[in-house]
């Protein structure tokens, strides 16, 4: 019984598109913190590199390290880079033997079986709280369908329990000072979430953490005011940028959008730790889809994309899936 720990953070510095407002799924990915699965075996998950440097570190070239994260803009150069502290500390204290199932995981394996529930943990800063009205809405339906019927889209034939919120009174708001900044680099959207995130993602009971922001995301080359969002590696966190949604016309549609782009990439498209069925990868801006009249396209990020793209689902009697075929294909081959 002892049981072993690696911690491993990784690191990942970085990278930074240079030019596009994507959300970047961004680099930071602390890694995997394994705590040692259950009896005795020593292995943790956490394997990793872990070693702390992180290429990144200057040039915003995209990808950072394996799995190709790093699309986009993330938190560019300079950042990142350095922390990572890769340590493997070896054997915890025992803790948590016998049962693994506490332990974080990472994306890998969401769309697969064994996934028993899928949790959106909401956290909102003053001031910033999602929509959850429904006035104007067909038939006074609630936005936050819009986000199910695309996550029931991906999860396919067997899916698990959705805990989705669809009221105010089932999300949290932070204290006031707990997000104070008018503009949030990942490392800081990341603070955030070691503190006020509830609900960690585990092997059987998946969760991604969505904080709703009262200010702008900034990367080296400054405040990004037409980012709507942004999918932070592999870490199942996602900031919302409320100034920018709210700009948007359809506030609602805009942040459902929003974040039904944002979770396909926690998911892991496109071609970002999702295995393309074909190939469907805009390389050019990162881990994005060219399929123009899917959400994961690249433009759908700036407000101006998504205004372009939301037009001519305004109106529409039901909630639509907003994912081309070629990204359900992907989860559905992650499913087998
Ligand atoms: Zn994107
Ligand atoms: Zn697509």
């Amino acid at each position: 019984m002892r049981a072993m720990a690696l911690l491993l953070v990784g690191l990942l510095a970085l990278a930074g598109c240079d030019d596009e407002p994507a959300d970047g799924a961004a680099d930071m990915n602390p890694g995997a913190e394994g705590e040692g699965e259950g009896e005795g075996e020593g292995e943790g998950e956490g394997e990793g590199e872990g070693e702390g440097e992180g290429e990144g570190e200057g040039e915003g070239e995209g990808e950072g390290e394996g799995e190709g994260e790093g699309e986009g803009e993330g938190e560019g150069e300079g950042e990142g880079e350095g922390e990572g502290e890769g340590e493997g500390e070896g054997e915890g204290e025992g803790e948590g033997e016998g049962e693994g199932e506490g332990e974080p995981v990472g994306r890998a394996g969401l769309f697969g079986p064994g996934v028993e529930s899928f949790t959106v943990e909401i956290d909102y800063a003053v001031g910033a709280a999602p929509e959850t009205r429904r006035e104007g809405l067909l038939d006074n339906r609630s936005p936050w369908l819009l986000f199910e019927t695309n996550a029931l889209a991906l999860f396919g034939d067997d899916p698990p329990l959705l805990l989705v919120p669809h009221e105010l009174e089932q999300m949290e708001e932070l204290p006031a000072d707990a997000a104070p900044f008018d503009d949030y680099r990942g490392r800081e959207i990341l603070d955030l979430a070691e503190v006020y995130r509830d609900a960690p993602s585990t092997a059987a009971d998946r969760s991604i953490y969505v904080v709703w922001i009262n200010g702008y995301y900034e990367d080296n080359s400054g405040r990004r005011d037409t980012v709507l969002g942004v999918s932070l590696g592999d870490t199942g966190v996602i900031a919302m940028f409320k100034p920018v949604l709210e700009g948007v016309s359809n506030t609602p549609m805009a942040e459902q959008t929003t974040l039904v782009h944002e979770f396909g990439h926690a998911a892991g498209l496109v071609n970002n730790g999702l295995e393309m069925v074909e190939d469907h990868h805009d390389s050019e801006h990162g881990a994005h889809c060219d399929n123009r009249d899917c959400v994961m396209y690249w433009t759908i990020e700036s407000a101006a994309g998504l205004g372009n793209f939301l037009g001519p689902l305004l109106g529409n009697d039901d909630d639509p899936v907003l994912f081309g075929p070629e990204c359900v294909a992907d989860a559905d081959a992650a499913a087998e």
